[in-house]
This record gives structure tokens, C-alpha cells and sequence, in this order.
């Protein structure tokens, strides 16, 4: 039973099978909560529902079931989550670190273009009001100054948000709520205290560590582990279509993964002993990190 403080989470997006590359980050966060005595738990961010796909969310938690990967409390839906993330913006709006935005996508290119920011920058137009212009999104005021943390695999990581993100969405003009605004939301609400994911993510972490600070929550540790990629180099990912990891050979996927997260091959003749030997693995890793680092 877990006994330790560590709560770990796999938070995928219902936007396709489980492929290499989430399963990676799956068994990675499973790994790290075990070799910690830690707690593990699986939450469905499901809340793009254009780019979800029907059926998706129970077809991941049962590719993880068959991998032997099951969440030690109750799923979370971020589908149920909207009066918690309604709570964080009236809270931001509150302190006057949430604004209104007006601008479309093409208004804040052509802006941010003309004021020669890098493509994307929020070029901080309705910060100071809309004047007068619907309001279509919400956004994050951020301040001009460099956001620092340290990744368990990357080390210093640094970031002026400001300046390379500018102000960012928290609430769509769609009307859907953002991820990051999402994710410190019930990372908080679940006692997150460790994040295990892709390094594809690694430069959301600032964004998200100001929203922990505004919100005044808890910010917890941070592992990017290496990204998965084909033979071409690129990212596995289910934009690029990535096949689903077939559920009828575990061992052999498994033995895939860990070796692309460093765990020598196992060698196992069944899930569960390949499962044990493997937290074993990486509660030395962690060890041999911990006594080059002291
Ligand atoms: N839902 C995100 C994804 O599937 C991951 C979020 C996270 O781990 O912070 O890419």
C-alpha cells in the first residue's frame, strides 16, 4: 500500500490511442510513484472537445489496465472539473491578474508582427481594456521577469514568460477552458506532488508554476522525461498518427519503453515480475542520480 507523501499522475487528452511515446510518460509517472512508495493516479483531460475522439478515454484506460497501470483512486474527468476552473478565473479576475481579450488570432499575428515579437507573443493589446470590443477570451497578465525551476532530468530551467509567451489564454474564445489554466487546477485538487511527462511540455512549466503562485497553490516537482520518436526523428504524437500500442504483447512493449527510459532489459516472463523488477530498477537510478547530485 502506498505510504509515502508522493502523489504521481498520467494526465493523457483523450485524442487518440495510447501510443509509444504516452505510454512512456505513462509507465515513467507509474515507476516513479512506486520506487517512491508513492500514490498513482490517472486523470482523462478531457476538455478540447473538438480534437477528442469518442471513445478514446476508455480505450487509454484499458491499454493501461492491460499494461497492468491502474489508477489508485477513482478517475478524474476534467469534463466535471468547469466550476473549479470558474472558481480559479473569478479568483484571477478578482486580483486583477485575468483580463478580457478581444483580439482574434489574426489581430494578435499581425500585432505581434508589426511590434517584431516572435509569432504567437501576446503583444498585450486589451491589457489595459477592449475598448469597447466584445470580450472573446480570457487571458493571464503576466509580469516581466524570469520564472526558474529545476527538472529532475534537464536541471535549470528559465523562462520570462512575458517576453516569450506574452499574456496567455486561460479561457477560450470558444469558450472551453484552457489547458494550462486546467491542469494547476487539478493538479492542486489532487494533491499532486510530483509531475512525471514529456519534455514537449517542459516550456508550458513556467506558465504554469505563475498560475500556482497567483492561485497561491502548492507547486510540485517536475521530471520531463525524453520524447519518443520515429525513425524520421519526429515526435511520436497522435497528430502525426502514431499507431495505437497493441495491447496483445505488454511485456514486449513495456521492455521497449523502459529501455528508452533507461532501465536495463528485464528479461521478464510475466507483467508482474517485469512490473516489480522494473520499480527496483528505478528506485537504483533514482539512488545513483540522488549520490551524484550530493
Ligand atoms: N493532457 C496532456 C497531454 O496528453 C498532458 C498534460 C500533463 O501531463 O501535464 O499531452
Amino acid at each position: 500500500m502506498p505510504q509515502s507523501c508522493y502523489i504521481g499522475r498520467f494526465a493523457p487528452s483523450p485524442t487518440g490511442p495510447l501510443h509509444l511515446g504516452s505510454m512512456a510518460c505513462a509507465l515513467a509517472s507509474w515507476l516513479d510513484a512506486r520506487a517512491h512508495d508513492g500514490t498513482w493516479l490517472v486523470r482523462i483531460e478531457d476538455i478540447d472537445p473538438p480534437r477528442d475522439v469518442p471513445g478514446a478515454d476508455r480505450s487509454i484506460l484499458e491499454t493501461l489496465a492491460a499494461f497492468g497501470l491502474v489508477s489508485d483512486r477513482p478517475v478524474l474527468w476534467q469534463h466535471d472539473r468547469g466550476d473549479a476552473y470558474q472558481a480559479a478565473l473569478n479568483e484571477l479576475r478578482r486580483r486583477n491578474l485575468a483580463y478580457g481579450c478581444a483580439c482574434t488570432r489574426a489581430e494578435v499575428l499581425r500585432e505581434a508582427a508589426r511590434l517584431q515579437l516572435a509569432p504567437g507573443v501576446y503583444p498585450g493589446t486589451c491589457r489595459s481594456g477592449t475598448g469597447g470590443r466584445p470580450i472573446r477570451a480570457w487571458r493571464f497578465r503576466t509580469q516581466s521577469r524570469t520564472v526558474a525551476f529545476t527538472d529532475r532530468r534537464l536541471g535549470l530551467y528559465r523562462q520570462n514568460v512575458e517576453k516569450e509567451v506574452g499574456d496567455f489564454v486561460i479561457r477560450r474564445a470558444d469558450g472551453l477552458w484552457a489547458y494550462q489554466l486546467a491542469v494547476v487546477v487539478d493538479d492542486a485538487f489532487e494533491g499532486v506532488t510530483h509531475v512525471v511527462r514529456g519534455s514537449d511540455l517542459i516550456d508550458n512549466t513556467p506558465r504554469q508554476m505563475l498560475l500556482q503562485e497567483a492561485l497561491n497553490l502548492p507547486t510540485p516537482h517536475y521530471l520531463h522525461i525524453a520524447l519518443v520518436t520515429d525513425e524520421a526523428g519526429q515526435k511520436l504524437s497522435k497528430q502525426t498518427r502514431a499507431a495505437a500500442v497493441p495491447v496483445d504483447r505488454p511485456l514486449t512493449i513495456l521492455e521497449t519503453v523502459g529501455r528508452h527510459l533507461g532501465l536495463p532489459a528485464i528479461g521478464a516472463r510475466n507483467l508482474t515480475i517485469y512490473l516489480q523488477q522494473a520499480v527496483e530498477c528505478w528506485r537504483e537510478m533514482l539512488e545513483s542520480a540522488d549520490r551524484t547530485t550530493h
